[in-house]
């Protein structure tokens, strides 16, 4: 038997299984390229699932992070350490946000999103029945709260019941928003830009529409940006192309490219009224080791101009994908924004595909039921969309 083949037995030998895993084992990266166990190369387009941003084995990251574990992995949240006061300070300069608070996951900043918009609309009138509006078809992560929010049956029906007080309205249709406003809704959540669901943009009418609804009403605007925000869109938060600002944004994925971190960050309204001391916790949230990561991600975003590559690279992306759209009869649309993209298929298994191009050397993606999904690291250049185009032509030619 193989090693490959050995790995992944013993593997399913001792791992639940929750996942329908590819027969790939990754062993190392180096830039935009993954190895496996044999030494076989492939081209990555996926990143972790938009995680890791600055492609494999930066050196400035890579430094700061092995740098950071030899000083001091962990302290708790009972004690003040710098890479704390410096992963905020970022935070908060980027986001134009007021506070930051550090969780280790995605599903985790929603759960403190959530908290913080019901203590909010608790402090303000005392009663405790408050709902929040999701959007259908959404995706916010698999703990029970995170769960609750996310508006995908097949998630969630085997473990009702779910956390009460949520409503679901469909994402970009302002009335059918408004239809679910009552007098005990304290925030509105949701993906600037969806992913899992099949990468669908927010209507700019509809997200300013929403802003205002917030507005009117004193409701919290929860905008989810784990995996659009990070530069992922050519901006450093999707929202800003909206000029939309939320009450209270959630991040995670690439904001420690691959040390298990996420935050929810509010702004100056949300913070002041909202989760005080002893109202929310976390062992190892905004440890040393993931604040040192968020930190130096921050400052080689900014030394290597990351979001002004993806906002400059992406229109060439999208005219390589638009063109294979034209090409092949079975790919019926593009949608997405900058190096978020997704491409319908129409008739052929998503599945299949996403197998196929593994075997050409190729990593990418599927979402929703039909959707393939590109979220490549933020660092590829034009030859790297002219080497993935090349490989996904001959896998769409060998399923076509
Ligand atoms: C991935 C994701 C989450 C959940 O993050 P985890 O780290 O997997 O818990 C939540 N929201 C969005 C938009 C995501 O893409």
């Amino acid at each position: 038997m193989s090693n490959a083949q050995q790995i992944m037995n013993e593997t399913e030998q001792y791992v639940l299984h929750t996942y329908n895993r590819f027969p790939v084992v990754f062993e190392r990266g180096e830039g935009v390229r993954l190895y496996d166990v044999n030494g076989k190369e492939y081209l990555d387009f996926g990143a972790g699932i938009a995680v890791f941003a600055l492609g494999y084995g930066n050196s400035t990251f890579n430094k700061a992070v092995k740098g950071q574990i030899d000083r001091l992995v962990h302290t708790s949240n009972l004690f003040y350490h710098e890479p704390l006061r410096d992963a905020a300070r970022k935070v908060i300069e980027h986001t134009g946000m007021s506070k930051v608070f550090f969780t280790n996951s995605g599903a985790e900043a929603i759960e403190g999103a959530i908290k913080a918009a019901r203590k909010y609309a608790y402090l303000k009138d005392g009663s405790n029945d408050h709902e929040i509006i999701a959007m259908n078809q959404s995706f916010h992560g698999r703990t029970i709260g995170a769960l609750s929010v996310t508006g995908n049956a097949h998630y969630q029906d085997p473990f009702r019941p779910l956390m009460g007080g949520v409503r679901f309205a469909d994402f970009n249709d302002f009335e059918s928003v408004r239809a679910q406003v009552t007098d005990k809704t304290c925030a509105i959540l949701l993906e600037t830009v969806q992913g899992e669901g099949g990468i669908y943009p927010a209507d700019p009418g509809f997200l300013t529409s929403v802003r205002k609804l917030c507005d009117e009403k004193d409701i919290l605007l929860i905008l989810d940006e784990i995996q659009c925000g990070m530069g992922r869109t050519g901006h450093w938060f999707a929202c800003e192309a909206y000029n939309v600002k939320p009450d209270i944004m959630t991040a995670a994925k690439a904001l420690g490219c691959g040390i298990p971190v996420g935050a929810f960050v509010l702004n100056e309204k949300a913070a002041a009224k909202s989760l005080e001391a002893g109202d929310h916790g976390t062992t190892y949230g905004g440890n040393p080791l993931a604040c040192a990561a968020v930190s130096t991600v921050f400052d080689i975003f900014d030394q290597e101009k990351i979001v002004e590559h993806v906002a400059q690279t992406a229109p060439y992306l999208e005219e390589k994908l638009d063109a294979l759209v034209s090409e092949y009869s079975f790919l019926t649309q593009r949608r997405g924004m900058g190096f978020m993209q997704g491409i319908v298929v129409e008739g052929k298994p998503v599945g299949e595909i996403v197998r196929a191009a593994l075997e050409e050397g190729l990593v990418i993606l599927s979402a929703g039921r039909n959707v393939l999904r590109l979220v490549p690291p933020l660092i590829i250049e034009k030859a790297d969309i002219d080497e993935m185009v090349m490989k996904l032509e001959r896998v769409l030619g060998r399923v076509g």
